[in-house]
């Protein structure tokens, strides 16, 4: 099998996947902070982590993932300004942050289950490590932090090359950062611009629903030290691969690195292990023009809209599957319904497959052969996913009899994760939340026309249609993919 290759955001260069620990993978990516429901932009981080994780099950490597659920810590800015976003929806619902946690975790798991991202080895959630993460910072407290009166701060001047991860090496990117962070941070005596909290201090005469004692004082930890322990504590440094969306690679993991070469004492970025992973990885955006994305727009873009819409929620993992992990990708509705309709004709060639002789070709061992090694070719090309699906679909028709197409199916489908071999017709049709119809009336509706238009009867059948389309039904007559009707 082809060799697996990643682009490794700290080299800036795709590089071959040699594993820490002979035989084994051993992944962390960045989970949500579990304070909304997460929009389907969020959701494409873990799509991608999925097919990291699954690739490399299917490569033959043990894989441990882990991915976190950030309870505490993550301020409004990923920096340092702002509020406690966990404290702050919870203050607007007048909820306990427990409560609020409780509801989003479950809600995120909805998403994972749904987009068929499969379980990690380990959810570590942020609270559970609170004390791990007290011993981290006193690890590196003498060395590499400040106290103010606000909390212990992080002095990145200690560490050889800080923000290498963000491209911030060059000395005016230095400078430019310098001012953008005096704009936006309002933490006074920081010795650089870039120095940023490891404990939080709850302010004197306030109180807080999340706050623990520590070293220097009551307070909760900065977000940045929660990935660096859990990380570190699940997996061991260096681990394999550390993910996470675009925006990460600008302040949240050029600061877990930062930690990461404190605790381990070890020297500069050239080495990329001193960062405490050998790979980072990171996803590009989903961008939607209209701000839908925004979880503060009213209706905003999460994956049960889609869902109340009509659209299987495959559909969705079918979208980002058609686009490279590192390229923008672009929200839209024609683009989903494109993307739901291509996974009909797959569900559907599987069911011609499983229900129809199919010749076999006279060599079918080297056409198997032939199409497993492309497609572990574009899998192994960074994850080239968009020629792997077609490589798959190639595959629904090919001449190689009815068993081994089915086998191939579900090889390729364990690292596309589409759940083709059990998805039906049935299962992709959605009723959108709003239809007032259902479908044994439409069934009904169906067959009175069927009767009339069998009599030449046009003008009952025409006014049946006019019913249905009324209450929302399009009759499909003679549609490809062999829908009667769509509900939308
Ligand atoms: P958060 O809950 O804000 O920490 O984000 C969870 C994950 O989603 C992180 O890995 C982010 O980098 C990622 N993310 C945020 N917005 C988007 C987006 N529009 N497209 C893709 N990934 C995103
Ligand atoms: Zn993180």
């Amino acid at each position: 099998m082809t060799d697996l290759k990643l682009f490794n955001s700290l080299t800036r260069q795709i590089e071959p996947f040699v594993p820490v620990h002979a035989g084994e993978a051993r992944v962390y990516s960045c989970g949500p902070t579990v304070y909304n429901y997460p929009h389907i932009g969020n959701m494409r981080a873990y799509v991608f982590a999925d097919i990291l994780g699954r690739t490399l099950s299917w490569k033959g490597y043990k894989l441990n993932h882990v991915i976190n659920i950030t309870d505490v810590g993550h301020l409004t800015d990923d920096g340092d300004a702002g509020e406690d976003k966990m404290e702050k929806m919870a203050a607007e619902k007048a909820q306990s942050i427990w409560d609020i946690a409780k509801h989003y975790t479950e809600a995120y798991w909805a998403d994972v289950k749904a987009l068929n991202i499969r379980q990690p080895a380990h959810w570590s959630v942020a609270t559970d490590y609170i004390d791990d993460m007290i011993a981290f910072a006193e690890s590196i407290a003498e060395k590499h932090c400040y106290e103010l009166d606000s909390g212990l701060y992080f002095d990145v001047s200690t560490v050889e090359d800080y923000g290498r991860l963000a491209g911030r090496h060059e000395q005016d990117q230095l400078a430019e950062d310098a001012e953008a962070h005096m704009r936006i941070d309002p933490v006074k005596d920081k010795r650089n611009p870039a120095d940023f909290a490891i404990w939080r201090k709850t302010p004197p005469g306030e109180t807080r629903q999340m706050e623990w004692d520590s070293p220097w004082g009551k307070g909760a930890p900065g977000w940045h030290l929660e990935c660096s322990v859990m990380g570190g504590k699940l997996l061991g440094f260096p681990f394999d691969i550390h993910t996470g969306g675009i925006d990460h690679r600008e302040i949240h993991h050029p600061n877990e690195i930062a930690q990461n070469q404190a605790f381990c004492s070890c020297g500069g970025l050239s080495e990329a292990t001193n960062s405490g992973a050998k790979i980072w990885m990171h996803n590009n955006f989903l961008v939607e023009r209209s701000g839908k994305m925004s979880k503060s727009s009213g209706e905003f873009l999460r994956l049960q809209l889609l869902i109340d819409k009509g659209y299987h929620p495959l559909a969705y993992r079918m979208m980002c599957l058609q686009a490279h992990y590192r390229s923008e990708l672009e929200f839209s509705w024609e683009g989903l319904d494109a993307a739901l309709v291509r996974l009909k004709r797959m569900v559907m060639a599987v069911e011609r497959v499983n229900t129809k002789a199919l010749p076999a070709q006279l060599d079918v061992a080297a056409a198997v052969e032939s199409r497993l090694m492309r497609f572990g070719e574009a899998v192994a090309d960074d994850l080239n996913t968009s020629v792997a699906l077609t490589l798959l679909e190639g595959t629904l028709d090919a001449q190689i009899g009815h068993a081994t197409v089915l086998e191939m199916v579900r090889e390729m489908d364990s690292v596309l994760g589409l759940n083709l071999l059990n998805l039906t017709r049935a299962d992709l049709r959605i009723r959108p939340k709003a239809a007032t119809i259902t479908e044994a009336e439409i069934d009904d509706a169906l067959d009175r026309r069927k009767e009339a238009r069998a009599t030449k009867d046009f003008a009952t059948s025409d006014a049946i249609r006019d019913e249905l389309a009324a209450r929302g039904v399009e009759v499909m007559d003679g549609d490809p993919l062999g829908w009667e009707w769509k509900l939308g």
